[in-house]
Parts: C-alpha cells; sequence; structure tokens
C-alpha cells in the first residue's frame, strides 16, 4: 500500500455524528440572522496580501506571523488566505458601492486561516460566522449586535457566557494614551518580552493584548485609555452600557481589552467562558469606523463580530444541549434486486412528499437488512418482499413502537401514506 496522505496539520476534517451538531449550529444561526434581518453575503477565501497589510495593521499578531500568505505563480501577485472575514467584506461593500442607497447589515459563515500553534480551541483553519453592519454610527447598533449574541447563546441552549467591553476611542485619543504607554513601558524595559521591545515605539497598544503571562502585572499596571477618552467616545460608551442595562444584558467593563486587530475604535467587546480553558473567547468584535476608508471607500462607519465555531461547539457540546441528530423516516428494505426499481420509483415518490429515506443498498438477507434498518434509527421499516409487491402493496413495520401493528399500503399511490411516516 502507498503511503498514506494525511490532512494538514492544525486543519480538521468534520464527520458524521459530530457534523450534526455543526448543521445544528448553523440551522440556528439562519433563523437568528432572519430575526435580527441579517443578510449573507460570501467573499473569497484568497484576496490580495496588501487589504489584510492595511485593514489590520503591520504591527499585529496575524499580520506579523499567522498569515498564509503566497505568490501567485501565473502572475506574481501576493495573495493570502484571509485570516479574518471584516477586511473582506469591506472590502466587497466597497468593491460594490454597496452602500449607495443606506446601510447593510450581513452575515458570513467560514473557513479562516491562521498559522498558530494548534492547539484545544485554536486551528490553522478554523471556521467564523461573522456579522458586519456597515453605514451606521450609533451605539444602539453596537447593543444590537452584542444582543444577537447572546440571543444566540440562548438559542444554543448554552448557559452564562460573560460579556467583557471596552472602548478604544478615536485615534486622536489614543495618540495621547500611546505616550503615556510607550513611558510605561520604557520604564520596565528588563520585563518586556521580544515581541513587546519590537512593538514599543511601532504598536505599543499591542503589548496590551499579549498572551504571554509573564507580561500581565505589566499590563495590568499600565495607564488605561478610558482615562484618554473625549467627552463624545465617553458619550458613545454610556449610550451603549444604558441600553445594555435597559436589556438585562451584564457586562464587566475590562480597560485591558484591545483586540487584536488595528483597525477597531469605539466600542470593543469579547464573550467569554470558563469552560474552555485557555481558549475561552468564543466571539469578539467590536466598532472600525476607519475601515471603509483604510481599504479606498469613502469613510463609513461599521461594527461587527467574528465567532469561533470549533469554540462553540466545543462548549455546546461541554454543556449538552444539541438535539439528537436527525435520523431518516423510514429504512427501505429489499430483500430481493427485482423488487429494486419498484423500491426506488416508492422511494423517490415518498421523498418528494417530504419523507427521509434511506435506501438499502448492497444486498444482503433479509435479517442483515432488518438490522441496518435499526441501526439507521428510522422509525419505521419500508418492506419490499416478494408477497407484498405481488399484491401492489409495500409492508410497514414500525421499529421504535413495540405496540404498533405492521400494515400494508398501496404502491400505486405512495403520496397518500407519505405524511404517515413523517417524523414528529
Ligand atoms: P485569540 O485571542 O484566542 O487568539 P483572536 O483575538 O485572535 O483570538 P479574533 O481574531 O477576534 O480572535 O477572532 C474571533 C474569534 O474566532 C475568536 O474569539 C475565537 O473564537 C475564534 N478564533 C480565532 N482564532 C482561532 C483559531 N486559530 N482557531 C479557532 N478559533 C479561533
Ligand atoms: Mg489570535
Amino acid at each position: 500500500m502507498a503511503e498514506p496522505i494525511r490532512a494538514v496539520k492544525g486543519m480538521n476534517d468534520l464527520l458524521p455524528p459530530d457534523s450534526a451538531r455543526w448543521e445544528w449550529f448553523e440551522d440556528t444561526v439562519r433563523a437568528l440572522m432572519r430575526r435580527y434581518a441579517y443578510q449573507f453575503v460570501r467573499t473569497p477565501i484568497v484576496e490580495h496580501t496588501p487589504l489584510f497589510v492595511r485593514g489590520l495593521g503591520e504591527v499585529t499578531d496575524i499580520v506579523e506571523k499567522e498569515m498564509y500568505s503566497f505568490v501567485d505563480s501565473m502572475n506574481g501577485d501576493p495573495l493570502t488566505l484571509r485570516p479574518e472575514g471584516t477586511a473582506g467584506v469591506v472590502r466587497a461593500m466597497v468593491e460594490h458601492n454597496a452602500l449607495y442607497d443606506g446601510g447593510k447589515r450581513l452575515f458570513y459563515v467560514g473557513p479562516m486561516f491562521r498559522h498558530e500553534r494548534p492547539q484545544r480551541g485554536r486551528y490553522r483553519q478554523f471556521h467564523q460566522v461573522g456579522v458586519e453592519a456597515l453605514g451606521y454610527a450609533g451605539p444602539e447598533v453596537d447593543a444590537e449586535v452584542i444582543l444577537m449574541c447572546r440571543a444566540l447563546w440562548r438559542d444554543l441552549g448554552l448557559g452564562e457566557v460573560r460579556l467583557d467591553i471596552n472602548s478604544l476611542g478615536q485615534p486622536d485619543e489614543r495618540r495621547a494614551h500611546r505616550a503615556a504607554l510607550i513611558a510605561h513601558f520604557e520604564a520596565h524595559r528588563d520585563q518586556l518580552d521580544t515581541d513587546a521591545q519590537r512593538r514599543l515605539h511601532s504598536n505599543p497598544l499591542r503589548i496590551l493584548d499579549t498572551k504571554n503571562p509573564a507580561m500581565q502585572p505589566l499590563v495590568e499596571a499600565a495607564p488605561q485609555l478610558m482615562n484618554y477618552l473625549g467627552e463624545a467616545s465617553l458619550k458613545h460608551f454610556d449610550a451603549l452600557k444604558a441600553m445594555l442595562d435597559a436589556a438585562g444584558q451584564p457586562y464587566r467593563v475590562n480597560p485591558r481589552l484591545v483586540r487584536g486587530m488595528d483597525y477597531y475604535n469605539l466600542t470593543v467587546f469579547e464573550w467569554v467562558t470558563d469552560l474552555l480553558g485557555a481558549q475561552g473567547t468564543i466571539c469578539g468584535g467590536g466598532r472600525y469606523d476607519g475601515l471603509m476608508e483604510l481599504v479606498g471607500g469613502k469613510p463609513a462607519p461599521g461594527i461587527g463580530w467574528g465567532m469561533g465555531i470549533e469554540r462553540v461547539l466545543d462548549l455546546v457540546q461541554q454543556v449538552g444541549s444539541a438535539p439528537p441528530a436527525p435520523v431518516p423516516d423510514a429504512y427501505a428494505i429489499v430483500p430481493d434486486a427485482t423488487a429494486m426499481p419498484v423500491a426506488v420509483r416508492t422511494v423517490e415518490a415518498l421523498r418528494a412528499a417530504g419523507v427521509a429515506v434511506q435506501l438499502h443498498a448492497g444486498g444482503g438477507s433479509m435479517k442483515s437488512q432488518f438490522k441496518k434498518a435499526d441501526g439507521s434509527g428510522a422509525r419505521h421499516a419500508l418492506i419490499f418482499g416478494s408477497d407484498e409487491l405481488a399484491r401492489g402493496e409495500v409492508a410497514i413495520k414500525p421499529l421504535r413502537d413495540a405496540a404498533a401493528e405492521q400494515v400494508s399500503r398501496a404502491l400505486a399511490d405512495p403520496a397518500a401514506w407519505a405524511t404517515s411516516l413523517r417524523n414528529a
């Protein structure tokens, strides 16, 4: 046998039965988006590298060390597998002048790629659902995107997920804070790790986002951006807090919360759980009013979040809230291959009538086919036996209800009895 070829490290297959949980999640998300009137968008997985370098910021973990970038061998273009969803959606809105008639509320679902060290909750191909609300400057949209996460946690049957919020103010406010931040870190230069030393002058705010535990005391003691915010920024933040209060959503103001991308301003937030160990952030987002302009569009405000589907589903599995995987309504047993044309015609008619039918394939004895029928979880077995067929009928045997009786139904008109097979 040839040497087996394995999946790329950090990139995982999704197989049954786990895939059922995934489908349930996606269905739940789509229903949520309809309730909030967010529309689906899809952008390419590959983008021009400068979109991320410019959009996310040169001195960020993602751009400095996590991107899958390559040169298009056909034309030399620098390209990158998208590490996140916001830059691509904003680019698409600019490219198609999609905000010409007002704001847009959008969502996406799909794979993202980051070259990180694989571990629980951290993969090289992972998946996000995200929303972007573009063209709305007011804090009511900040509240909306945050509260739709809460609604999703409820729909998914998750317990408490903690909400952290902060305000990053505006670029000019950050400049004043930046000087104080540099002075603070410079006074403790010996305690900075190499990343922090390198970023001290290029992007000191990023140092606050460090994952290095040894740096935490220094980060804790750093001057807080909140103290540098002007009246307008504080007013926006207060308005958001008032709306969260009114909606009964608890939160913690976390002055250390800065997020990993440079495009954020004003509101930033993260949803965190204690049940997933080190990778406890299941969703993060914020406002990015400067991003449209940064990627070459007319200025327009924006806010959104990205949610790690693998992490959310890990949590779903832990709390055991997913419904059981769907099973077929009926399993068609065909003891003799000569009955197959009639069986195929009949199960097609049943499927057209909305019944989920698994057709036995591969022959075998009646007994082995019944075993398969049982294992499928179906509630009924359809038996296409020669006696039944000779009478123009199919036998329907209940598999899960010992009290129910076997019945025969006319092959001539499957639509007439199809609904009796449908699982509630
Ligand atoms: P972290 O701090 O855990 O590295 P992040 O701030 O880099 O996360 P974001 O860019 O904000 O993450 O992405 C939003 C969400 O996507 C995260 O909250 C997380 O749930 C998920 N996520 C990010 N990176 C990964 C990854 N490598 N594998 C799985 N999920 C991820
Ligand atoms: Mg990260």
